[in-house]
């Protein structure tokens, strides 16, 4: 008998219908003689829903209140999840992630997974249930505090518990066929994956193909854990993320050269004007953002006019903590030493994403040309082995996504593209 780990996101449980239908497949896998551990998301867009009430009652929520109110979005679909699978005659027993024992550092709203020590899980399974886990959250070490994983945590919930319980595969359920070449909303033409890498995966994730959370493909890699991508809503094979290629039929699937386009348009970026060009300037800016405990992701310096000496660097961080950032640069004006800060959150981020870059000379040039027949001005570039990303205004990105898609070759013949629930939000 195996052990399996199923997470189902929140657009698969979005209504009492989207529950049962869920709990039917759930109870399906235990037929099939396993035990289940299944980790849900909050129903529907709840989690944005409680967001946006607690802005309404203070623009900048404490982290910790924040975090207590957000967890009750998967405390209500775990509760609801089990009284259905009970309600099919089988055994089910729901838990928070505390419970569950996912224990974290004490970051609110983005806290990390240290530790799991999942011992009333596997009583449960011992006793025959399938255990429900509510994904997405945590207690903290030491102060024992309700913590959250950052926004889709519950990939990374799953594939944790997956690890700690020694599980087969960890099965993540959504409102896709699996991880196609680009955003499936976005490109009616992307392609099904069959299998992708990890290092493919994990790129595709940091540069926004929210199908996957970075940080639980980063799990997943560290604990040699399967990922099968699949849709709740249809039968089908979805794509696997494993150290090794799959088989199918008798033959095994290639690594493509190029795995494919992801967009990301919840970044804004910060232009720091008039720094003065010395060394130690651009230390102590990015000194002050990492105190704030914010992660950046792209930097420019612009080249300094020779006339006043002075310089602008630019950077990209999320949105949602821009206003942190701006707080933080501004209390240190004086020892940083600027002119004045520039905040534009109308921007958006495009990426080719490929292990066969490092090998096949000419895809920066074939990117750079898509991008221009497009007529999609770049603002901002970085690269890595096996990635190149571009900022561009925030309305050019879906053209952009689409143009890029079609000049590498990744445009499908059917339309296999289907997206079978959720709003995109
Ligand atoms: P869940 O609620 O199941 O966690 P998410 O909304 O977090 O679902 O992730 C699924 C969504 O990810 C899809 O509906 C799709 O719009 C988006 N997505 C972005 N990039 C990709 C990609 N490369 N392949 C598949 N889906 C993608
Ligand atoms: N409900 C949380 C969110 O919307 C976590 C998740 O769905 O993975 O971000
Ligand atoms: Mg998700």
């Amino acid at each position: 008998m195996g052990l399996v780990v199923q997470k189902y996101g929140g657009s698969s449980v979005a209504d009492a219908e989207g529950i049962k239908r869920v709990a039917k497949r759930i109870v399906e896998a235990k037929k099939n003689g396993n035990d289940v551990v299944v980790v849900v998301s909050a129903m529907g867009d709840t989690t944005d829903e409680l967001i946006d009430l607690a802005e309404q009652v203070s623009p900048m929520p404490a982290g910790r209140e924040l975090d207590m109110l957000l967890t009750a979005g998967e405390r209500i679909s775990m509760a609801l999840l089990a009284m259905a699978i009970k309600n099919l005659g089988h055994k089910a027993q729901s838990f928070t992630g505390s419970q569950a024992g996912v224990i974290t550092d004490s970051v609110h709203n983005k806290a990390r997974i240290i530790d799991v020590t999942p011992g009333r899980i596997r009583t449960a399974l011992d006793e025959g249930n399938i255990a429900i886990v509510a994904g997405f959250q945590g207690v903290s070490q030491d102060k024992k505090d309700i913590t959250t994983l950052g926004r889709g945590g519950s990939d990374t919930t799953a594939v944790a518990l997956a690890a700690a319980l020694d599980a087969e595969v960890c099965e993540i359920y959504t409102d896709v066929d699996g991880v196609f070449t680009a955003d499936p909303r976005v490109v009616k033409k992307a392609k099904k994956i069959d299998w992708i890498s990890f290092e493919d995966m994990l790129e595709l994730a940091a540069s926004g193909s929210k199908v996957l959370l970075h940080r639980c493909v980063e799990y997943a890699r560290r604990y040699n854990i399967p990922i099968h991508v699949r849709s709740s809503f249809s039968g089908l094979q979805g794509t696997w993320v494993s150290s090794e290629p799959i088989e199918q039929g008798d033959k095994q699937v290639e690594q493509a050269i190029i795995s494919g386009v992801a967009h990301d348009t919840s970044e804004a970026k910060i232009t720091v004007v008039g720094v003065p060009d010395k060394p130690g300037e651009a230390a102590s800016i990015f000194r002050t953002i990492a105190d704030a405990e914010i992660n950046i992701d792209m930097v420019v310096q612009n080249v300094s006019a020779a006339s006043t000496g002075l310089t602008d660097i630019s950077f990209t961080l999320p949105k949602a903590e821009g206003r942190k950032a701006i707080d933080a640069l501004e209390k240190n004006r004086s020892g940083i030493g600027f002119d004045s800060l520039r905040y534009d959150d109308q921007i958006g981020k495009i990426s080719l994403v490929g292990a066969g870059m490092k090998t096949n000379p000419g895809v920066t040039a074939d990117f750079f040309t898509a991008l221009s027949d497009a007529g999609v001005n770049i603002e901002l570039i970085s690269t890595s082995e096996i990635r190149i990303s571009v900022v561009t205004r925030k309305d050019d990105v879906a053209e952009a996504v689409r143009a890029v898609h079609t000049a590498f070759g990744l445009d499908s013949e059917s339309d296999e593209a289907v997206v079978y629930g959720g709003t995109g939000r």
